[in-house]
This record gives structure tokens, sequence and C-alpha cells, in this order.
């Protein structure tokens, strides 16, 4: 069986990655979002297994050190991670995985998996990322000025993905990302077997 792909996406937080990787896995079939692992404290209604899974630092810790996660890093004073059993179950059984996740992350997948596929989420400006990251209510002021910092530093990194989506509009925005993920799937290299059956039954 052909395996899946990986999707990297990134974004400063604010940039609206998450509902894009949101309406991505409702209108794409055999699409899965890997959960991640973190040792922040749950925002607003997020929920344990949904959208994270919530770990103090000894756990994530001994993760870590067991080599569960096929990337890790600390972002905003917290730490993240993906877990590799569950990437490599999903991509094995022939469906293409989804991470949100940050620029080091991105970084040690692509030197692992140079195949995965890199998506950086733009903010049209800092303006708006603020405004968006305000709208919120769910940080601190702290933790608002922390997260336009990082985002200064993060879309430095924007040059080494192999797509950007600038996130002016969302709609346009969804279908950018959606464009991107079903045209990596008609890629030959992913469709060689069933091509070439195809081709045969031409008597080629
Ligand atoms: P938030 O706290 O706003 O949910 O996420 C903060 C940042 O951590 C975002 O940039 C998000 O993409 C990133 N992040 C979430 N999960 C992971 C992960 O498993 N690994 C890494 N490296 N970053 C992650």
């Amino acid at each position: 069986m052909t395996e899946g792909n990986l999707f990297i996406v990134s974004a400063p937080s604010g940039a609206g990655k998450s509902s894009l990787v949101h309406h991505a896995l409702k209108t794409i079939d055999n699409l899965c979002y890997s959960i991640s692992y973190t040792t922040r404290q749950p925002r607003g209604l997020e929920q344990n297994g949904k959208d994270y899974y919530f770990v103090s630092q000894d756990v994530f810790k001994f993760m870590r050190e067991n080599g569960e996660f096929l990337e890790c890093a600390e972002v905003h004073g917290n730490y993240y991670g993906t877990h590799q059993a569950t990437t490599d179950k999903i991509i094995k059984s022939g469906k293409d995985v989804i991470l949100d996740i940050d620029v080091q992350g991105a970084a040690q997948i692509k030197e692992k998996m140079p195949k995965a596929i890199s998506i950086f989420i733009l903010p049209p400006s800092p303006e708006i990322l603020e405004s968006r990251l305000r709208a919120r209510a769910e940080n601190t002021e702290a933790d608002i000025e922390r997260r336009l910092k990082n985002a200064r530093d993060e879309i430095k990194h924007c040059k080494d993905y192999q797509f950007v989506i600038v996130n002016d509009e969302f709609g346009n925005a969804c279908r950018a990302l959606e464009a991107i993920i079903r045209a990596e799937r008609q890629v030959l290299s992913r469709q060689l077997d069933k091509t070439e059956l195809i081709i045969k039954s031409f008597g080629g």
C-alpha cells in the first residue's frame, strides 16, 4: 500500500492556522490530525485528548527520553511534541497526517523525513496579527507580548517552507490549503501502482 503524506503547517500564533487545519480536516477525506502532547495548561474550552494531550513536565520529559517524539520543542515557555508511533500508524495505513507545529519542530521533521510537505501560514500584517491575538481574550497581556515577539522570529523562517499561504481572507486561505493537499496526492510517484495498472490495461 502507498504510504500517506505528512503535511506540516506552521504559523505564528494568531495567524489562523488552527482554524485552517480544522477546516481542511472537515472537508478532505483520509486526512488525520496528529494530537500533540504539551506541558501548557488548557485554554478556554480545550479538551484533553482532542486539542492536545495535556501532560506534566515529568511525563513529557519521560516520553522525550524514551524516544516517543518524532519532534519536540519549547514554544512560548512550554513544551510540545508530536507522538511518533501515532503518526507512523496513520501514514502506514495510507492516510495523510497533518501537523500543526512550530518552526523548530518543522525543521526537525524535514531532517528526518525529507518528503514531508511544509506549509507556512502568514498573517497579512503585524497589526492584524496583534488584533487577532487580542480578540481571542484567552491570553494574558504578557503572553500576547511574548507571542508577538516570537512571531517576528518565526516569520523569518517562512522561506524554508515549500508553500506559503497569506491568510488575509479565510475562504481563500482554506481553498489554498485544500489545493496543496489535493495536488500532492496526485503526484505521479504516489500513484505509480495505479498508473501502471491502467497503462497495462491499455496494452502498454
Ligand atoms: P498554542 O499554545 O497556541 O496551542 O501553540 C503554540 C505553538 O506551538 C504553535 O505555533 C503550535 O503550532 C506549536 N505546537 C503545537 N503542537 C506542537 C508540537 O507537537 N510540536 C511543536 N514543535 N510545536 C507545536
